[in-house]
């Protein structure tokens, strides 16, 4: 069940953004407001351009 965090980079203002993969609403762009991501079911449908990987860390946590 675990995904892994994707960061965005907006493709109007360059805005870096950490986005779940697996989002269940439409996520706009902190800065300009553009849509980065929209929900498919599955993996989110991506505007911007993926920079970064980010693995779900929050078991490391628990060690
Ligand atoms: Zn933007």
């Amino acid at each position: 069940m675990a995904g892994s965090f994707l960061q965005v980079e907006c493709p109007d203002c360059e805005n870096e953004q950490v986005v779940f993969e697996k989002v269940a609403n439409e996520v706009a762009c902190a800065v300009c407001g553009h849509t980065l991501a929209r929900p498919t079911g599955g993996i989110a449908e991506l505007e911007g351009e993926v920079v970064e990987v980010v693995e779900d860390r929050s078991q490391d946590a628990l060690a």
